[in-house]
């Protein structure tokens, strides 16, 4: 069910709408501004007008978005991207917070504040590591519904006081579907009550099987109080990058997921959006979900301004059209035509599915009330 809006016709033809509306009418089909004709009337105006047809089909978003394939010579080693899970209270924030005052990428001292909701880190060795906030449990697998895989290693967080819970084990779920590997924290290790072989034992109910345990899952001791254990964290994540082999080609258009995006009243559509191949630069024309817009300006985890961002590198993105959505895959294109067409029949695709929802609702309805 292709269909376009007289209004949306115009727009794309350049043209006015009252004069698409006369050539409607002059073949015979009454419509205003906002209603839809089908794709084979407005096929015929397009022709009528002297443009060319293009119809946008899945196919031809796959074309504009992955026309650079990544030789083996172009792959350079990119950092981990990290999620902290684990049940409430175990001491997720604790943890990231911990990491980011004794370890964050920042030539001052004291006073970092949070900017956005990612951070990099470089460990004793020198490793770049990526850390998100955001994805709780419930963002995780949002944003794998739609389409983002943005984690290559999970945190599990589990409090050695109060061991394996019920988010822990949905967490466990979580990382084992998206194939993602874990490293088990067990934190709180300065409590007194801490039992990090309660914790062991219990995982492996969970086919967690730690290496304390001679399995092959990684577990550290540590205190998000204390610090104790956190380079030692460091290290389990940096050995587990090095296993994953990471990779991405620098020299290709940008392609990333937004981790977070709201509407600021002073700038706009903002959306952090994590780098996931390629570069992004400032100027660079992109979709992103069902919106599009060009890199305006851009600001790292500390809100340094910057003029570009590598793969894993975190940035918050101004010089967007509207809010994406959380999870949406945002992709480098040529020419601001090919974002505008590509942006606007993904809204169309979303609008038939929503129809297509609504349709199928209202008939059950009528099914439940007859
Ligand atoms: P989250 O819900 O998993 O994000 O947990 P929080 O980071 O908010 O921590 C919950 C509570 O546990 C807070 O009162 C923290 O101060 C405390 N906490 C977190 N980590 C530790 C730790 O390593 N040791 C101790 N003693 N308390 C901790
Ligand atoms: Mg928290």
């Amino acid at each position: 069910p292709e269909a376009i809006t007289v209004g949306e016709l115009a727009n794309r033809m350049a043209e006015r709408v009252a004069d698409v509306v006369k050539a409607l009418m002059q073949s015979g089909i009454m419509a205003t501004q906002n209603q839809s004709i089908d794709a084979d009337t407005a096929e015929l105006i397009i022709e009528e007008f002297g443009h060319r047809v293009t119809r946008v089909s899945d196919s031809d978003v796959e074309d504009v978005i992955d026309s650079v394939d990544d030789s083996e010579e172009d792959l350079m080693p990119r950092p981990p991207v990290i999620t902290v899970m684990g049940h409430v209270d175990h001491g997720k924030t604790s943890l990231l917070d911990a990491i980011r005052n004794a370890k964050v990428v920042s030539g001052e001292a004291g006073g970092i504040t949070q900017h956005i909701g990612a951070y990099q880190v470089k460990t004793d060795d020198g490793a770049l590591l990526t850390f998100l906030d955001t994805p709780g449990h419930a963002a995780f697998t949002s944003m794998r519904s739609r389409g983002a895989q943005v984690t290559d290693i999970v945190i599990l967080v589990v409090a050695a006081d109060d061991a394996v819970m019920p988010q822990t084990i949905e967490a466990i779920n979580h990382a084992k579907a998206a194939e993602v590997p874990m490293i088990v924290a067990i934190n709180k290790i300065d409590r007194p009550e801490a039992n990090p072989d309660k914790v062991r034992t219990d995982l492996l109910q969970h086919e967690v099987i730690v290496e304390k345990m001679s399995g092959d899952v990684q577990d550290v001791e540590v205190s998000a109080i204390t610090g104790q254990g956190l380079d030692e964290l460091l290290e389990a994540i940096a050995l587990q990058a090095e296993i994953l082999e990471l990779k991405a080609n620098p020299g290709r258009a940008a392609q990333g997921a937004v981790i977070e995006a709201q509407l600021d009243v002073g700038r706009g559509p903002v959306a952090t959006v994590l780098v996931q191949n390629g570069t992004l630069r400032q100027g660079d024309i992109f979709v992103v979900g069902e919106q599009w817009g060009r890199v305006r300006a851009m600001e790292n985890d500390q809100g340094k301004r910057v003029k570009e961002a590598g793969p894993s590198v975190p940035v918050e993105v101004l010089g967007l059209n509207g809010t994406p959505e959380a999870g949406d895959v945002l992709n480098v294109v040529d020419t601001e035509a090919q974002a505008r067409e590509i942006a606007a029949y993904r809204e169309q695709v979303a609008k038939d599915k929503r129809a297509a929802a609504g349709a199928a609702t209202t008939l059950e309805q009528l099914m439940a009330k007859a």
